[in-house]
């Protein structure tokens, strides 16, 4: 009998750990089958992408992923890339906001919109007097005893005010989601707010609760710690890399884009269909693409699924890597970077002083910096063409920072329907997907679409899918 065979359709994060996670079950459970990765392009890696240029280490992509989620770190351990893992510069810990065009420092103890330190916060000026009284009321705001989702904005206003909302809240999401948050869902962003307001009826009470219970575990834990940000010396690809090198040789097709994927009557093999008209056949296919793309490659197999797939939206975003010599800027740059509320008209979204937040990204006497930009805010700015933004981009930093000089080389990429926007209904609309997927046996889904964007969500649902591919082809 022929052995089984599993295509895995995207050579991201979620495909290479789907891939990697298979092979090492295969090993485990003595179970023979074949695995086959099907990417686009003619690299592996999908969003994270990392350029090194005239002693610079530049992310196109993600410059980061979060160490309270484990399954990065975790990953990194199996891989045996531990050790080029690093933190956070201690001494740069700040983050700013921008407000009337200048950079105001982010109040020590703010957790995205909740103060849980009272004189720093009462000291900035970063709120109006009514605003920080009105955020001081969270936890007597009474809790919402409704489970049924709502969007961020509804909540934050809700609980902390507009003010919290118009002048942090809505920033710092959208340095995450760069989404409206008057749609975006509160149990799929931010589920943390959601169950501290069950459990302790206040965020604020929550938090404090939770810190001191954390500094409880601390004292109690041994081994490494590390910063909430990590990257690696070289830059995040270190991980898409080390993953790629342990796939045997012959596993992954690249420049294999794929144009549909059908089955005879629901039974029988998958039929993959290349843009370039070959086509192969699978026991099981496992799509990482964009919900978008899936629903593209499914829509003569499963219209009802093709559907539901087409409801999950997509905001476009592009970043732009600034290199600069250090003397020309005047601000102190004692910061990770900075987030901008949309009420400042900006093209920028955010920016990250990336040499600053990390080593490793810039030589001596020199600055990386790396803006954000589009979104759903920002959809006008994104389309203008690459000298008019690249311009637009470098006044508004040079006004911000108050930089004197051009930039020694800019590198701008931008990610057209990237950004997944998990709405309000978005958990529901995912259940529903995955009643439908049931119905399609064989077919499975993972990737920043469906149950988290960060990539540590993205390396655990995809470990998840893989457990439950093995299930399948044990069961054929
Ligand atoms: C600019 C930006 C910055 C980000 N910053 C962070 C961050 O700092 N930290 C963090 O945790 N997360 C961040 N994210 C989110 C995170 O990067 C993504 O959620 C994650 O990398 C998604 O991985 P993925 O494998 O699911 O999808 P992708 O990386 O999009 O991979 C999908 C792959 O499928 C391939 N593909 C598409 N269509 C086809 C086809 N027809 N046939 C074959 N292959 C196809 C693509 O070429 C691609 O390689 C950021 C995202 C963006 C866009």
């Amino acid at each position: 009998m022929e052995k089984p065979k599993v295509a895995v359709i995207g050579g991201g994060i979620s495909g290479l750990v789907c891939v990697f996670k298979l092979l090492e079950l295969k090993e485990q459970n003595k179970k023979d089958f074949e695995v086959l990765l099907f990417e686009k392009e003619m690299r592996l890696g999908g969003t994270i992408e990392t350029l090194e240029k005239d002693g610079f280490t530049l992310e196109r992509g993600p410059d980061s992923f979060i160490s309270e989620k484990p399954w990065g770190v975790e990953l990194c351990n199996k891989l045996g890339i531990q050790n080029e893992i690093i933190g956070t510069r201690n001494e740069n810990r700040k983050s700013f906001i921008v407000r009337r065009k200048k950079l105001i420092p982010l109040p020590e103890g703010f957790y995205l919109v909740a103060p849980t330190q009272m004189k720093a916060f009462l000291r900035t000026p970063l709120f109006s007097f009514p605003g920080k009284l009105r955020m001081m009321m969270e936890p007597m705001v009474p809790r919402n005893s409704s489970d049924a989702d709502e969007s961020v904005a509804c909540f934050l206003r809700r609980r902390f005010g507009n003010e919290a909302l118009e002048r942090v809240g809505q920033p710092m999401l959208a340095g995450i989601y760069t989404g409206d948050p008057e749609t975006l869902s509160m149990t799929a962003t931010m589920p943390r707010f959601r169950e501290l307001e069950k459990k302790y009826g206040s965020v604020l009470k929550g938090l404090l609760q939770a810190a001191e219970n954390k500094s409880e575990k601390l004292k109690e834990a041994g081994g490494p710690r590390y910063s909430l940000f990590l990257s690696f010396k070289r830059g995040m690809e270190t991980l898409t890399r080390a993953l790629a090198a342990r796939l045997p040789q012959g596993t992954a097709r690249l420049g294999a884009g794929i144009k549909e994927i059908s089955r005879d009557k629901f039974s029988g093999p998958w039929r993959i269909v290349l843009a370039t008209g070959q086509i192969s056949v699978a026991d099981a296919v496992c799509l990482t693409t964009s919900a978008r793309s899936a629903a593209g490659f499914l829509n003569n197999t499963s219209q009802s699924l093709s559907k539901k797939l087409g409801f999950i939206t997509y905001e476009s975003v592009a970043t732009v890597n600034l290199a600069y010599r250090r003397d020309p800027i005047t601000h102190t740059l004692d910061g990770f970077g900075f987030v901008v509320p949309r009420t400042e008209e900006s093209v920028l979204v955010a920016c990250s002083f990336s040499s600053q937040k990390y080593d490793f990204r810039a030589p001596e006497g020199a600055v990386l910096l790396r803006a954000f930009v589009g979104g759903a805010f920002g959809r006008e700015f994104f389309n203008r063409d690459d000298g008019e933004l690249l311009d637009k981009v470098k006044k508004e930093l040079a006004e911000l920072l108050g930089i004197k000089a051009e930039p020694l080389f800019t590198v701008l990429r931008r990610y057209p329907d990237s950004m997944v926007q998990y709405r309000v209904g978005h958990l529901e609309l995912v259940k529903e997907i995955e009643n439908e997927v049931v119905k399609c046996p064989g077919l499975f889904l993972t990737g920043s679409s469906y149950r988290g964007v960060g990539i540590p969500d993205c390396i655990a649902d995809a470990e998840r899918t893989a457990a439950r591919i093995l299930d399948y082809l044990n069961r054929l």
